[in-house]
């Protein structure tokens, strides 16, 4: 099938690279020509655990191409996928901006029968949205339809993700339509649901809603479990068995961070209050995660008596681990807090140092490695669970470091083995023995 896909971040590259590699011809189009020219050499413009092999494999192969023109992208592709970014707005909408624009794009150039796909996370009502700008805007009398096939893949995982999604959702205008996104989906061999176009497009915000809701429920229990003496790892483990709860997403820590969450449980709360609902839940749910960092860094702060002059050692700055995206990353929110009280900041993060380095300048030091972050340092402050820092030799940092402190915020050590070397170890509503 002749695909296009309209955004070449996180999203839009991975399924290009997916489509692409399943045999389709697929033309990924973006505005920024600079990503598109390094796209055009092989060059990814964020990590992502295997992207680099796959979209090089099906760029020698000739399956994909790269190109900032969208006409031509439109003009040779029968579905075209609009994987822009949506961002949040002061007031917690989601800002429509760049799907806006995608779709005026869309709608100069199509000269024959397509089908247009939001792939971006969109509100209730965007196929709606879409719809209306391609009509207004269309520079031939063509027919159209608009479909919502929300993503649901995990930045760190994506490729596989894409691969082996739990689920397809299809939100289609009519059966013909929905049978076409079957017949592209249908190799992979996963569950499909075919619905009302506002069903999937409320399922995305349902199920992210849902996943941020489970952190900061394990992140309530966890502050609980700090002033009563029960440990949150040994709760969260039985409640997890349950298997109407299920395991995942109950892991306390310094809470959400990500491009999706926090962005999503917003949408949704300001979604719902324009049809009059008051989601106090998801309030709620938001509330708890914006309270994470401040809880952690009074932790830090009674621990450490006074903040000013020391060093603290921060490893991972990525939202989270296997990928290098910074977007509302937990760990800016504590390095600006420890900058402030006039602390000092040596970072390491595997993949995220040049994104960091946009986002925090010159107010931190920036190491080659974990080792080199935690020598001479007061304080070691785990802010992403990178599995590298999980095999750290532990005796050698303990000897490196100035004073042998550990601020788990990911809870990724068990406590007794940091104990036997002779740290004094911090987590998040743990037990300390
Ligand atoms: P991103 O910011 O990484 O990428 C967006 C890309 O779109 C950029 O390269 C930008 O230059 C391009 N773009 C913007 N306007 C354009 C236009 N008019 N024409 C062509 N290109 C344009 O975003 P992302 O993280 O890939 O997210 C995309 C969407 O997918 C969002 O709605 C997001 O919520 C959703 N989503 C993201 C993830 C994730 O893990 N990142 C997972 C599921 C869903």
């Amino acid at each position: 099938m002749n695909i296009a896909v309209i955004g070449t971040g996180y999203v839009g590259l991975v399924t290009g690279a997916v489509f692409a590699d399943m045999g389709n011809d697929v033309i990924c189009a973006d505005v920024d020509s600079i990503r598109i020219e390094k796209l055009q050499n092989g060059i990814m413009p964020f990590y992502e655990p295997g992207l680099s092999e796959m979209v090089n494999r099906n760029l020698s192969d000739g399956r994909i191409k790269f190109t900032t023109d969208i006409t031509q992208a439109v003009q040779k592709s029968l579905v075209i996928f609009i994987a822009v970014g949506t961002p949040s707005k002061e007031n917690g909408e989601t800002d429509l901006s760049q799907v806006e624009n995608a779709a005026i794009s869309i709608a100069k150039a199509i000269n024959d029968y397509r089908i247009i796909v939001n792939k971006s996370t969109v509100p209730i009502g965007t196929v709606k949205f879409v719809k209306d700008i391609i009509e207004k805007n269309k520079t031939y009398d063509v027919e159209f339809d608009v479909v919502s096939n929300p993503e649901f893949l995990r930045e760190g995982s994506a490729i596989y993700d894409s691969l082996n999604p739990d689920r397809i959702i299809i939100g289609a205008p009519s059966q013909p339509v929905a049978l076409i996104l079957i017949e592209l989906y249908a190799s992979l061999g996963r569950p499909m649901i075919i619905t009302d176009v506002e069903s999937a497009e409320l399922i995305k915000y349902a199920s992210n809603a849902f996943l941020a809701m489970k952190i900061s429920f394990a992140n309530a229990i966890a502050d609980l479990c700090e002033k009563t003496g029960a440990d949150i790892d040994m709760v969260m483990k039985g409640v997890g068995l349950d298997h109407r709860i299920g395991p995942l997403f109950l892991q306390a820590g310094i809470g959400y961070g990500g491009s999706c969450f926090p962005k999503d449980v917003k949408s949704l709360i300001h979604t719902s209050s324009k049809f009059d609902i008051d989601f106090k839940l998801l309030k709620a749910v938001e509330e708890i995660n914006n309270q994470r960092i401040p809880l952690f860094y009074n932790k830090i702060k009674k621990v450490m008596n006074s903040i000013e002059g020391k060093v603290f050692a921060i490893l991972g700055l990525s939202f989270k681990p296997d990928t290098d995206d910074m977007r509302e990353a937990k760990s800016v929110e504590l390095i600006n807090y420890i900058i402030s009280d006039k602390g000092i900041v040596k970072a390491y993060d595997p993949a995220a140092m040049p994104i960091a380095k946009k986002i925090l300048g010159e107010n931190i030091q920036y190491c080659e490695n974990a080792y080199e972050a935690a020598k001479d340092a007061d304080a070691l402050v785990i802010c992403t669970e990178w599995r590298e820092f999980k095999l750290l030799n532990m005796q050698k940092i303990k000897e490196i470091m100035k004073t042998p402190i550990i601020f788990d915020g990911r809870n990724i050590y068990d406590p007794k083995i940091k104990m036997r070397y002779g740290f004094q170890y911090y987590g998040v509503g743990r037990k300390i023995i």
